[in-house]
């Protein structure tokens, strides 16, 4: 069958089954075949590879995907696009198709199921207002995947790649770069989708570490101590873990990690890296011993 990322087969499509788009489930079909490709390009598929798309949609994408991967794996929310894919994709006998909220699917289970446990490689044009809770899902749930290529808002793509000290550096930051490799494989404007994003987009990959690039006692603690460290932006560091609900350390305590650490009490949590940040946690454990 004629491709999908042929404008005029995503309109007939749309229209033969009077679908109408809906904004609370990030609906922006791709239509673009050179961004379609570049997306295929960086996730690296292979015929070794089983895929988990997130957000088929008309299945656009999966059509590319099932060409080069050995399985697809598609969750879909919306079940208006249930017939429509199974439509798209009739001529593909590698693409299954489960319509579930992917907020609600135990991804570590169905990799178990339908790979055996092997990691996975996970795809997607992301519905934007959910795009963290499925990357941070995916992150700390320790899901086997090798590598997750997605297309996000081009300003998520770039906190999740910031370096210490720039505007963009985040929590988001230290936890994708805690567990993977960012990599922005593209700039892609909102004339690539119908209907129109109001925002830039990007496609990022991020390739999983085989271990994280730093060794810290308490992991989930790392990750609350961060959190604290910028919620409270303005504030400085002692402050910021001090006030925390998630956290109980007193100011001294959080002021003799810092001193351990080599860094002022003043600091602000967007100058340390993420091996401060492993130390800090493990100078504020120790000194609650
Ligand atoms: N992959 C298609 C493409 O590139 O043209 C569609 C991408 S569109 C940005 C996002 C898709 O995610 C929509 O099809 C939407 O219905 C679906 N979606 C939204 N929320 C979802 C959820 N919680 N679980 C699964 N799919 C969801």
């Amino acid at each position: 069958m004629e491709k999908l990322s042929n404008p005029q087969k995503t309109i007939a499509i749309i229209q033969k089954y009077e679908f109408a788009f809906q904004k609370k489930f990030g609906q922006n079909f791709l239509i673009d075949e050179h961004v379609l490709r570049k997306i295929i390009a960086a996730s690296e598929i292979t015929e070794d590879d089983m895929v988990l798309e997130i957000g088929p949609g008309i299945g656009t994408m999966t059509q590319y995907l099932a060409e080069a991967a050995g399985r697809v794996t598609a969750v879909e929310i919306d079940k208006k696009l249930i017939p429509i894919l199974r439509e798209t994709l009739a001529a593909y006998d590698n693409v299954e198709i489960l319509n579930e909220d992917i907020l609600k699917v135990d991804i570590a289970r169905l990799t178990e199921e339908k790979n055996g446990g092997k990691p996975i490689k996970v795809v997607a044009n992301l519905p934007y207002y959910i795009t963290t809770p499925i990357i941070m899902g995916l992150l700390e749930n320790r899901v086997p995947v090798k590598s997750i290529t997605v297309m996000v808002q081009k300003e998520v793509a770039l906190r999740m790649q910031a370096q210490p000290g720039k505007k963009d550096y985040g929590a988001l930051s230290l936890a994708v770069q805690y567990y993977c490799e960012p990599y922005i494989a593209a700039n892609v404007p909102p004339n690539c989708f119908i209907p129109r994003p109001k925002v830039g987009s990007a496609v990022i990959r991020l390739t999983a570490h085989e271990k994280p690039p730093v060794a810290v006692a308490d992991e989930k603690m790392m990750f609350r101590v961060i959190r604290a460290s910028f919620n409270q932006r303005r504030k400085t560091l002692v402050n910021g873990l001090y006030n925390s609900p998630e956290l109980d350390f007193s100011k001294e305590e959080i002021q003799n990690a810092l001193e351990k650490l080599g860094v002022s009490a003043g600091v602000r949590g967007e100058m340390l890296t993420l091996e401060q940040f492993a130390r800090l946690t493990d100078f504020l454990m120790e000194g609650k011993k």
